[in-house]
């Protein structure tokens, strides 16, 4: 270690006017974001108590109730990305003690796992591997041997592209137990159905940047009562006090007194967002999403190339594609994104260097993108020597 003082430049840095690329984003988040939220994006702040700004903290409650297909009052956007509300809905559901039963099925139930060890909570598993849906059976198993207190399961798989198939068999198991149920959402809102409170999901949680194509910051959570009254009876508070509901429900809820800042600008996104998936209609989206993503499954088919997931649980928001027997799949993510400006990304855990992973989400879900993607990947195969 040197014992010099580090030495300031006199000289202001000389950064450059900001000019990303400009990429067609078909990877497992962000997706490509409509002009009308870009344009919400720059209109003026508001103070965040402003009784014009509460009027529009009712308008994306109202618009968020909807796309989750929900009644419930405690339906908001959480300050942050997808796992800040992820960290809500568990960090306030499970109490020290309480135990939470996690799937292993891929990357984001890891995660659920570690939240509810920093809350405090057991954490106890049912298992399935990557790449597969979780089995009713093991999950009742699961239950009889742990009597877990909460239940998370992760409705659409980023990691592996695996939709989990009949949420209500899963729902029904975990009441027949008296656990309440947290629905990871993240990449199935507003682009894959999910009907929170016909589906009898205690808790559900998702993040803007997937299929509602808004950029990230504000991240949609809803409660039922249920799940509110066991939050707001707590007897020690939620470990954050940043993402403590008991709190935010002040803001949020009838008071609107402060907590902190709410994002304006993404909260200005969210709406612009959420308005065009009601103009579109809800179920009108997931058709959409399934029936474009339908045509990148028959072009990809048209390539000789296999999808990952089983039919019956296959995700229309993110499609797990097998990379084909030598070929470098790294470099063919590089070459769509240098030759194209197109984002693909790779596998993870298990299935790193398997797979490829395609996002088909929200603005994103396009025939255009569709089209400009399979002739994209059928030239960067070619170059790497592979025929269909
Ligand atoms: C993206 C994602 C998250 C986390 O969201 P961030 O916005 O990255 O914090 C959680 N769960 C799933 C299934 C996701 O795809």
């Amino acid at each position: 270690m040197s014992n010099h003082p580090p030495t300031l430049d006199e000289r202001p840095p000389d950064v450059g006017e900001l000019t990303p690329p400009d990429r067609t984003l078909m990877g497992p988040g962000p997706s490509d974001v409509h002009p009308r939220v870009l344009r919400a994006m720059s209109t003026p702040l508001v103070g965040h108590l402003d009784a014009s700004f509460v009027q529009i903290m009712d308008e994306v409650q109202e618009l968020l109730r909807y796309t989750f297909r929900t009644d419930n009052k405690w339906t908001i956007p959480v300050s942050g990305t997808g796992s800040a509300s992820m960290e809500a809905a568990i960090g306030n559901l499970v109490e020290p003690g309480d135990t939470m039963l996690v799937p292993t099925n891929g990357y984001f139930g890891g995660r659920m796992r570690s939240m509810a060890e920093r809350a405090g909570g057991d954490v106890v598993e049912v298992d399935a591997p990557w790449g597969e849906p979780l089995d009713p059976v093991e999950v009742e198993r699961a239950f009889d041997e742990h009597q877990p207190d909460v239940f998370g399961f992760v409705h659409a798989e980023t990691s592996t592209g695996v939709r989990q198939p009949d949420v209500p068999a899963l729902t029904d198991i975990a009441h027949e137990h008296d656990a309440y149920v947290i629905a990871d959402c993240v990449t199935s809102l507003g682009g894959v159905e999910m009907r929170v409170d016909e589906w009898d999901v205690d808790a559900a949680y998702s993040a803007p940047q997937k299929c509602l194509s808004c950029p990230p910051g504000a991240s949609p959570l809803t409660l039922n009562d249920r799940a509110m009254d066991k939050v707001l009876s707590r007897e020690e508070p939620a470990r954050s006090w940043y993402l403590d509901l008991s709190l935010l429900e002040g803001y949020w809820g009838d008071d609107r007194a402060y907590h902190h800042t709410a994002p304006i600008t993404n909260v200005y996104a969210l709406r612009e967002a959420l308005r065009l998936v009601a103009e579109e209609g809800i179920e009108e989206r997931w058709d959409r999403h399934r029936a474009v993503a339908g045509e990148l499954k028959a072009g990809l088919r048209d390539l000789d190339l296999e999808m990952n997931a089983a039919e019956e649980c296959w995700l229309p928001s993110l499609n797990a594609v097998r990379v084909p027997d030598g070929v470098d799949d790294g470099a063919v993510i590089d070459r769509l994104l240098e030759a194209y400006d197109l984002e693909v990304a790779s596998g993870l855990g298990d299935l790193e260097g398997d797979i490829w992973r395609i996002g088909c989400m929200g603005r994103s879900a396009s025939r255009k993108n569709v089209e400009y993607l399979l002739a994209a990947l059928e030239n960067a195969l070619a170059e790497q020597g592979y025929e269909a």
